[in-house]
């Protein structure tokens, strides 16, 4: 089954403890399509600036990701930078240019109509909501946010968990939306808004994913190579989402596994930096990271 994205195409400056890069390829919707498109094939809606080096994405054409949806506009490209301290889990925002983001309108080719998997990548509630809106019937329509949106765009964020069923936060923005420290009592918060899963992304400890009836936990793969940690939520989201529309099933055990394949694909990006390690994946390097994810958690009677 195809999966449908709207989310940033960006120019990323990222500063880690063991280096830098200045204008590297990154946006939400680009990681997600660099993990996503190893399980399903991917449609992407986006605009970039006239200044953006198409070239960059050739691997995302090469490799079953059709950018059809990605628009050229006058201006400059979504720029982000941030900063990493010794903590690699803390991120500091340094600068936020949503430059041809700002006026954008989506009109989705109507190829993209009949997506029957939906995913929202981090971009303004304004934008999901429109990508919504061309969409005929989704059988499942994921969200993934952050501070930026929850703090200057609640309302809208609001109606759009309305129309999600699955939505994806870290822990600081699940308790931002809800304000409740305890992520079980938060999760059950967020349940009422509309989603019947929260999928709780807990950097290095791992995932948490609360429904009405069930909770599952999942560890991170514990990987000693930490170089970069931008886009591990997409590329978390990437595995998960891609994951579920080639089984095209969300019952209980296909959203654990969903939750492993999210937490696998999440472990490689964070390897180097930008798309470095999403580029040239192999699928038996995704499949045996799978497996020693089972033994990881694997207890005998
Ligand atoms: P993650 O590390 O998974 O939260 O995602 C990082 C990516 O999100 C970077 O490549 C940024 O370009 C992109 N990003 C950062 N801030 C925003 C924002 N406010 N809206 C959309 N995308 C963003």
């Amino acid at each position: 089954m195809r999966v449908l994205v709207v989310g940033s195409v960006a120019l990323d400056t990222v500063k880690t403890p063991f280096g830098e890069v200045e204008d590297a390829l990154g946006g939400s919707a680009v990681y997600f399509s660099a993990a996503a498109r190893y399980f399903a094939p991917v449609d992407v809606v986006g605009v970039v600036g006239e200044d953006f080096p198409m070239a960059e994405l050739d691997f995302l054409r090469a490799g079953s990701v059709n950018l059809e949806g990605v628009r050229t506009a006058k201006g400059r490209t979504f720029r982000w930078s941030g900063v990493y301290g010794s903590d690699i889990n803390e991120r500091e925002t340094l600068d936020t240019q949503l430059n041809v983001f700002t006026d954008f309108h989506p009109e989705l080719p109507e190829s993209y109509r009949d997506a029957p998997y939906v995913f929202l990548a981090n971009i303004d509630p304004t934008l999901q909501l429109d990508v919504l809106d061309q969409v005929r019937a989704p059988k499942r329509v994921v969200c993934d946010t952050m501070n930026f949106w929850i703090e200057g765009k609640r309302e809208v964020l609001l109606k759009v968990l309305k129309r999600t069923h699955i939505v994806m936060l870290n822990e600081g923005e699940i308790r931002q939306l809800v304000g409740e420290s305890n992520l079980i009592k938060a999760s059950k918060k967020v349940l009422n808004l509309g989603p019947e899963v929260v999928v709780v992304k807990k950097g290095e400890h791992g995932a948490l994913m609360v429904s009405k009836d069930a909770f599952f936990f999942a560890p991170a793969y514990p990987t000693e190579h930490v170089f970069d940690p931008t886009g591990a939520g997409d590329s978390f989201a990437g595995g998960f989402v891609g994951y579920l529309a080639q089984a095209d099933d969300f019952g209980e055990e296909h959203l654990r596994r969903a939750v492993i394949y999210g937490s696998v694909m999440a472990s490689f990006n964070v390897e180097r930096f930008s798309m470095e390690r999403l580029k040239n994946l192999e699928e038996k390097e995704i499949e045996e990271r799978f497996q020693t994810f089972r033994e990881m958690v694997r207890i005998t009677a």
